[in-house]
């Protein structure tokens, strides 16, 4: 599944053609993907201009000109493609993503504002993502609720300590509590931990001193925000990269410190630990025992 960085990567992909652009048609070739499109979904895009293209947790979001906003998710296997005379893919994803004609279910026609004409064409085979429209001045349910991102400055030491503060569940699970922090997964999340030297088991609250200011959730919200903020900076290099190589479609290789590294050594200097696997409320999270507590 997309994570974060990954959305970030896609919407700075698309950001040149899309922001400023006027749509001058929609196709919508099935009437649903996880969820059924929302009523005259062609029509209340029809013509409008795009203001911005922005990103709240894993949404992609799309302000329109006097109009609806747009709220996408790319799911588990969503991607958007650029068709134009640079042909491009926005973001390249830890698994291929499809250009299969058959699973293109959204094409946007678009005019940008130098006259050219570009598509943006959604493909998804497994259909796990979604298309929306909120009225203006209106939050849709889905983006109401949301907490912290994790990619400011509003996320630090004191925050996070806050939010910790009495929970008796394990620091990893409230880390993936999407009211707390939008769209942190559970890959960053192990990352995160394994930067900030703290046991994915050990208790949320623990972060909460009694009195003061705590270390721990210092270090926390600052690996939180370089982990996510280094693999969006690696994201916008595979996209220079990708876009450089004339639409060739390939892997781009994350280098995860402890993700899916179970009973390798631990990359930190001098730790000499083996990264472990264990399973957090139905999901892998991977650390090393020696130097995280
Ligand atoms: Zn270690």
């Amino acid at each position: 599944m997309p994570e974060l960085p990954e959305v970030e990567t896609v919407r700075r992909g698309l950001q040149p053609v899309m922001e400023g652009a006027r749509i001058v048609s929609v196709e919508q070739r099935r009437p649903d993907l996880r969820f059924p499109f929302p009523p005259d979904f062609r029509e209340r895009l029809t013509g409008r201009r795009i203001v911005s293209l922005g990103r709240r947790a894993k949404y992609l979001t799309a302000e329109m000109e006097g109009g609806p906003l747009l709220i996408c998710h790319l799911g588990m296997s969503g991607s958007f493609r650029i068709e134009d005379e640079n042909a491009t893919t926005p973001g390249v994803f830890h698994h291929e993503r499809s250009k299969a004609a058959a699973h293109d279910h959204v094409v946007f026609h678009l005019s940008l504002p130098d006259g050219r004409r570009s598509m943006v064409v959604f493909n998804d085979p497994r259909r796990f993502g979604f298309m929306l429209l909120s009225d203006p001045g209106t939050e849709h349910p889905m983006l109401a609720g949301l907490g912290v991102e994790p990619t400011g400055n509003a996320l630090d030491g004191p925050l996070l300590s806050e939010m910790m503060r009495g929970r008796r569940s394990p620091l990893k699970a409230a880390l993936l509590d999407q009211t707390l922090i939008a769209g942190l997964g559970n890959i960053y999340v192990s990352e995160a931990l394994w930067r900030a030297g703290l046991s994915p088991r050990r208790l949320a609250g623990t972060l909460a001193p009694a009195r003061g200011r705590s270390e721990r959730a210092e270090r926390l919200a600052t690996s939180i925000r370089s982990v996510i903020a280094d693999a969006i900076e690696a994201g916008g290099s595979s996209l220079r990269d990708y876009v450089h190589a004339d639409g060739s479609l390939g892997y781009f290789q994350h280098s995860f410190s402890v993700y899916d590294r179970e009973g390798q050594p631990c990359r930190k200097p001098g730790c000499g630990g083996t990264v472990r696997r264990i399973v957090q409320g139905g999901r892998s999270t991977f650390y090393c025992p020696v130097c995280q507590h």
